[in-house]
């Protein structure tokens, strides 16, 4: 009698027990679940710019090298004559900057900037692909990655940009703004040949901003690209303006733009 009583009361702990073990697993599960949804919210938010929901400059340097290394690949496969250069072998950077923004902001207050920000967007990505990269840069600059792209395309693409902006005004309820843009783009690799630097990601940076500044002072609402660079380019990472220029008047240098004649590009 007395053991089965023991035997009860074992019974009854023990279940109690399971219970127990069973809630705080349940408990700890959802913990978990807490945890790696608040990580990915962070971790999304630190990728992203928070006013258009664009990435940041964070997410493409943590994902273009691996675009420059498959593209260097298919050119140095190329070269080797392992194979016929393939299609969409490059990889273009565009840098976009809205004109004379300190203007609308004056008109229309930060706020109405900012809406300006936010219907950007959506001109972008009606210009690129779903998987180029569309980056908020930093206030109203914009850089927009073609990835797997063919270069001889970068004109068409520069163009749809400026058209993108100015073609439709922009809602500042009530009324509306026209508003234009200026783009600098470089192609890579930066040179086409066997023995050139196919260049960096900062390299590219560096080109496509300085294009950048020859549209703004070209006049704005153009464009100015590098579609190759002299293959004279070796140090590249060094290079200040003056011999960025220099690089660019080489007869084997391609520089491309929106404007009437390339006599017309005024450089910095
Ligand atoms: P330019 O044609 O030469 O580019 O002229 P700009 O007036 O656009 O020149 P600049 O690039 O010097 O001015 C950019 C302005 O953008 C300055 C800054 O006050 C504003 N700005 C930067 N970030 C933001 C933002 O997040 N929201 C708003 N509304 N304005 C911003
Ligand atoms: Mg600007
Ligand atoms: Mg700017």
């Amino acid at each position: 009698m007395l053991l089965g009583y023991r035997g009860y009361q074992r019974k009854r702990l023990n279940s109690r027990l399971s219970k127990l073990v069973k809630e705080r697993t349940e408990q700890l599960q959802n913990t978990n679940q807490k945890l790696r949804d608040a990580y990915e919210k962070v971790e999304a938010l630190s990728l992203s710019d928070s006013l258009t929901g664009l990435n940041n400059r964070l997410y493409v340097e943590q994902h273009i090298h691996s675009d420059l290394d498959l593209s260097q690949r298919a050119y140095e496969n190329h070269y080797r004559g392992k194979q016929a250069l393939p299609k969409n072998a490059d990889l273009i950077l565009f840098i976009l900057d809205l004109d004379h923004f300190k203007q609308i902001n004056d008109r229309f207050g930060h706020d109405g900037g900012d809406r300006v920000l936010i219907q950007l967007k959506a001109r972008l990505k009606s210009v690129f692909r779903e998987s180029d990269y569309l980056i908020r840069w930093g206030g109203e600059e914009f850089v927009c990655v073609a990835r797997q792209t063919d270069r001889r395309e970068a004109t068409d693409i520069a163009a749809r940009l400026l058209t993108a902006v100015s073609d439709t005004s922009f809602d500042m309820s009530p009324g509306s703004l026209d508003v234009t843009c200026s783009v600098g783009f470089a192609c890579f690799p930066l040179v086409i040949s066997e023995h050139g630097p196919a260049g960096q990601f900062s390299t590219l940076l560096k080109l496509a901003d300085h294009c950048l500044y020859a549209s703004k002072r070209s006049g704005r609402n153009c464009f100015v690209g590098i579609e190759s660079i002299s293959t004279r380019l070796s140090q590249v990472e060094k290079l200040s303006t003056t011999e960025i220029q220099g690089l660019l008047n080489e007869a084997d240098s391609t520089v491309v733009t929106s404007l009437e004649s390339e006599q017309n590009i005024r450089w910095p």
